[in-house]
């Protein structure tokens, strides 16, 4: 076979990582190159590649989707895809071997591994995935602590306000140890004037829906409702926020879409009747969901998303506003902790702190002592 004439979509929205992968496969095959899921799909569709070896965490369409586009009804016949991430968590090679893809390779700076795994795919008929680098433990502690927030205080600046309903990760813990942070799961409210954002749905936001209805007292409340990632500690409060209920007031939900369907979808879930007594339906609310595919504009915020290192999809937000910036990065484990220092580890750690650069207030988890992550490492969340 001619494999010089074997077509290769390299899709990574980092130049750095996709000329590094450009580079090694366009010695044997014919490679083009796309910016983000998006890109992929649109270029794919025309030009209609054998292979194409994609990142996972893009703006505008993340991986997953460009995944489940490319395998099915409208994709390419006998297309192969190899996901290439950072991220090597079970939960995300689960995800993207039940998206379509057909192999999952760790990023590393040993290019090799991802040529070899090229040439071994283009020649096999019937790869099953074969996740190189992953760690395979499995993570049998469902109720792993996620994050804390370090401070409750309400900072204000020109208008703005910050309030924290929520500050715990996995699951509510009430008590007397937990009285100075609270024991509600992650809710954050952001207040830039007549802007209300909401960060995360975890319990906390049954107590901020509740102080909601006290002060607009009956009058229309509008809300956008930004979730990072849809594990229960960030979604547990949602069927308890008394405002979605009344058909007076409207909000919106923002994230990306889920890794097998529609972000809606994982919303109705929840709720299905044997988890809950009220349909999504049965809230009169006005409630919009939105599919993020870049940042958001909102009555004087710019609201922008990054995803992050955390077990399936999770997703961090910067809110510009009034002159400030509130960057919030609650479910993320560092790169170079979780993988070892090296080039792309540190290149992927830099990203974040990009991401994170000039912020006024910075929301982060801190969960465990130094101690403690070295037992915890791998279950995507970060030490002190
Ligand atoms: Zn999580």
């Amino acid at each position: 076979m001619d494999t010089k004439k074997t077509r290769i979509l390299v899709v990574d929205d980092d130049e750095l990582l996709r000329s590094l992968s450009f580079d090694i496969l366009s010695e044997e095959y014919e490679v083009m190159e796309a910016f983000d899921g998006q890109d992929a799909w649109e270029k794919a569709q025309s030009w209609k590649p054998a292979l194409v070896v994609t990142d996972l965490m893009m703006p505008r369409m993340h991986g997953l989707e460009l995944c489940s586009l490319l395998k099915g009804p409208k994709g390419i016949p006998g297309i192969k895809i190899i996901v290439t991430s950072s991220k090597s968590y079970d939960a995300d090679m689960e995800q993207a071997k039940k998206a379509g893809a057909d192999c999952y390779i760790v990023k590393s700076s040993d290019t090799g591994k991802l040529l070899s795994g090229v040439r071994k795919l283009l020649s096999e008929r019937d790869v099953s995935i074969a996740p190189q680098d992953i760690f395979s433990s499995k993570k049998a502690d469902l109720f792993k602590p996620v994050f804390q927030f370090s401070n409750t205080r309400q900072p204000e600046a020109e208008g703005l306000k910050v309030r924290f309903w929520g500050t715990r990760g996995s699951c509510p813990c009430p008590g007397a140890n937990t009285v100075r942070y609270g024991g509600n799961t992650a809710c954050i409210e952001v207040r830039a004037g007549k802007l209300l954002i909401i960060l995360e749905c975890g319990t906390g936001i049954r107590e901020l829906g509740a102080r909601l209805m006290k002060e607009f007292d009956g009058n229309p409340i509008e809300g956008h409702i930004f979730v990072g990632h849809t594990h229960w500690d960030h979604i547990q409060g949602f069927p308890f926020f008394v405002p979605l209920y009344s058909s007076k007031n409207s909000f919106n939900i923002y994230s990306v879409r889920g890794a097998h369907g529609s972000f809606q979808s994982i919303f109705s879930g929840s709720m299905a009747s044997d988890y809950f007594p009220i349909p999504l339906g049965g809230m009169n609310g006005k409630i919009n969901f939105v599919e993020m595919s870049g940042p958001m504009d909102i009555g004087g915020a710019r609201v922008s998303y990054r995803h992050l290192n955390h077990p399936g999809l999770c997703i961090g937000f910067r809110i510009e506003t009034r002159g400030k910036v509130i960057t919030y990065i609650g479910d993320h484990e560092v790169f170079s902790r979780l993988s070892g220092d090296n080039e792309i580890s540190r290149h992927q750690d830099a990203e974040i702190l990009d991401f994170a650069r000039g912020s006024d207030i910075l929301i982060r988890e801190a969960q465990y002592t130094e101690e403690e992550y070295a037992k915890k490492k791998g279950m995507g969340a970060q030490h002190f």
